[in-house]
């Protein structure tokens, strides 16, 4: 007899509304631009930064599909606040190593406004990298308040909230292996 197999879709989580990026998708495109990666650095050593706690998903998975030697380090801010000053976060704890001289890599999990990335590149550039590129896993553009220079990205999105693959929504829904725009009525609560 043959039975067709049938690989169940997995059912999207009941907060979630629709998916945007299948595991599937991410996998293949994280490859992609992994490639992209190794290819411009090639012959050298880059230094991924990531922020946490969002980008640890998609620089986890980075770092395995490159092909030059990857140093990682980490980096945490406070989330910046409207008033009294636009834009400023807090770096509130720092990269365990030097990146003078290196070759880094600032990996985000998706640039918004762009007033994080603005004000991260500013803080590292002062530490006299070799070479600072972005990289962000997201790119949500129609939002962008500010001009931010990012060398790769995975995808873009339309201004929608999305949770998964490392991004929350009140420190929820990080473990969905799928990148998902959640339920209006979720953030009424
Ligand atoms: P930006 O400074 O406005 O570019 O904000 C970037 C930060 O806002 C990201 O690192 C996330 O922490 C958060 N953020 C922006 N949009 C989303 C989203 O759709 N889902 C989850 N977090 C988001």
């Amino acid at each position: 007899m043959n039975v067709a197999l049938e690989i169940p879709r997995p059912e999207a989580h009941p907060d979630i509304e629709r998916i945007l990026f299948t595991e599937e998708e991410i996998r293949a495109r994280v490859s992609e631009v992994a490639a992209e990666i190794s290819r411009d650095y090639a012959g050298r050593r880059v230094t991924l930064i990531a922020v946490l706690r969002g980008s640890v998903f998609f620089l986890t998975d980075l770092a395995r599909a490159l092909t030059v030697p990857a140093r990682i380090d980490f980096l945490a801010i406070s989330p910046f606040t409207p008033r009294p000053e636009p834009g400023v976060v807090r770096i509130i704890k720092d990269l365990e190593e030097s990146i003078e001289g290196e070759d880094v890599l600032l990996v985000e999990d998706v640039v918004d406004t762009g007033l994080t990335l603005r004000y991260l590149l500013r803080s590292l550039t002062s530490r006299l990298p070799r070479s600072l590129a972005a990289c962000a896993f997201l790119d949500k553009t129609p939002r962008r308040l500010v001009d931010v220079p990012i060398r790769y990205r995975c995808f873009e999105i339309p201004d929608r909230f999305v949770v998964g693959y490392g991004l929350d929504y009140h420190q929820l829904y990080r473990n969905l292996r799928y990148v998902g725009v959640v339920k209006s009525e979720v953030f009424r609560g």
